[in-house]
């Protein structure tokens, strides 16, 4: 019989969701926006120290609208962290602009300053600095805010941290997000909190974020009928999903205490085997562990990353690999790459040996027990020797 399936991240209700849709059903606030909508961006600034919020409806609508604050437009130039997933990016060719992508380094698997710093030398020596930088917080890390910030300042380029899976987490004592000029946050199903679906863009500068609001309502002008002079999008977030949002984050920090066990107890019972290593938390950070991350180094256990994601499929775990470089991506195959030395691609060696592990914060220590097992053993090659794979 199979057992049940462990999934990577699922959605975890904290109880409450269902009392603020019903409010928003009682006083019929069906329709976009209403008062879980402006409540909600309320509570979330405030979590996270920024002067103001606009609820989305995805992360990547709100790495969209910063862009387009920025007044990034085509024929701009944009760089982006390699090591993510596709969202930071996708919005760089929505505004027509090219992407020029920058490699991580190992403490961080975040952007690498060092690459950063090589790819701004050369921008500004072909007379062609970026309109914006951004910065991605991987799998809850925080990248290095302080190297990466003085970077841009130098260059004067605006940075949008895309902490779209770093709600929770710190850098420094300063919440996640809340480094470069926009902060964007995902509410997607798999996400530290959901909405089901929905996103955050926030920001010191309140009087861009009026124009967010503007630009996400399909940019009407203030006249008595529906005039437009730009282009505007639809990207508000539901006052229904707002309620969801509001119930989660009432209970974030239980969900990053609950995600950070859940690393403890993997460190614990993994991190003995040689050529098992896990993502490694920066000095002075707090990371929400959103995803329990490692590498396997082949040479070392004898399998692939891939065959461990195989034999965790057979046991009904889904676990997936760490992203694929956006540098190695066909829809990118033309953008630059800076890489964070001549000889050492990082991003490729992190995609090629990493893992994701289900770290889903309602996950029950027995399950965490059965994705411990499988990992021992297809490791230890009890299996191989059974001739179960
Ligand atoms: C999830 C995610 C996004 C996009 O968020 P959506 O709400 O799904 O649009 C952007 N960047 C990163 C790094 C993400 O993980």
């Amino acid at each position: 019989m199979k057992k049940p399936r462990i999934y990577l991240s699922p959605p975890h209700m904290s109880g409450r969701e269902q009392e603020y849709i019903k409010e928003a059903f009682r006083t019929n606030w069906i329709a976009p926006l209403g008062p879980n909508v402006d409540a909600f961006e309320k509570e979330l600034a405030s979590y996270v120290g920024a002067s103001e919020a606009v609820a989305v409806n995805s992360g990547t609508s709100a790495i969209h609208l910063a862009l387009s604050l920025l007044g990034v437009t085509r024929g701009d130039i944009v760089f982006c962290s390699t090591l993510t997933f596709v969202a930071s990016a996708n919005p760089i060719l929505y505004q027509g602009a090219e992407a020029v992508f920058i490699d991580s380094d190992y403490d961080s698997w975040n952007m690498s300053p060092q690459a950063l710093q090589r790819a701004l030398q050369d921008a500004a020596l072909q007379g062609k600095l970026p309109k914006a930088v951004i910065i991605v917080n991987l799998y809850g890390q925080s990248a290095k805010m302080d190297e990466l910030l003085t970077l841009c300042e130098h260059y004067q380029v605006p940075v949008v941290e895309d902490a779209a899976e770093s709600l929770g987490s710190t850098y420094k004592g300063k919440p996640s997000g809340t480094f470069g000029h926009y902060g964007v946050y995902s509410f997607n199903g798999n996400k530290i909190i959901t909405t089901s679906g929905g996103g955050m863009l926030v920001s010191n500068d309140v009087e861009s974020l009026r124009k967010a609001r503007f630009l996400a309502t399909q940019a009407r002008d203030p006249a008595p009928y529906y005039q437009h002079s730009q282009v505007g999008h639809n990207y508000r977030l539901s006052n229904i999903l707002a309620g969801v949002g509001r119930a989660q984050l009432e209970v974030i920090d239980e969900r990053v205490k609950a995600r950070r066990l859940i690393f403890e107890r993997y460190r614990q019972s993994l991190s003995h085997i040689p050529g098992i290593s896990f993502m490694p938390e920066l000095e002075n950070s707090m990371t929400n562990r959103w995803l329990t991350t490692l590498t396997i180094d082949e040479k070392e256990t004898g399998i692939k990353s891939s065959q461990l994601i195989e034999a965790m499929e057979k046991e009904n775990i889904e676990a997936r690999p760490v992203w694929k470089p956006l540098h190695l991506q066909p829809l990118f195959k033309e953008a630059s790459f800076f890489s964070h030395s001549e000889d050492e691609d990082v991003a490729q060696q992190l995609f090629s040996r990493g893992v994701c592990l289900p770290s889903g914060s309602s996950m029950t220590e027995e399950e965490q027990g059965r994705i411990v097992e499988c990992v021992m053993n297809t490791i230890e090659g009890v299996y191989a020797r059974q001739g179960i794979i």
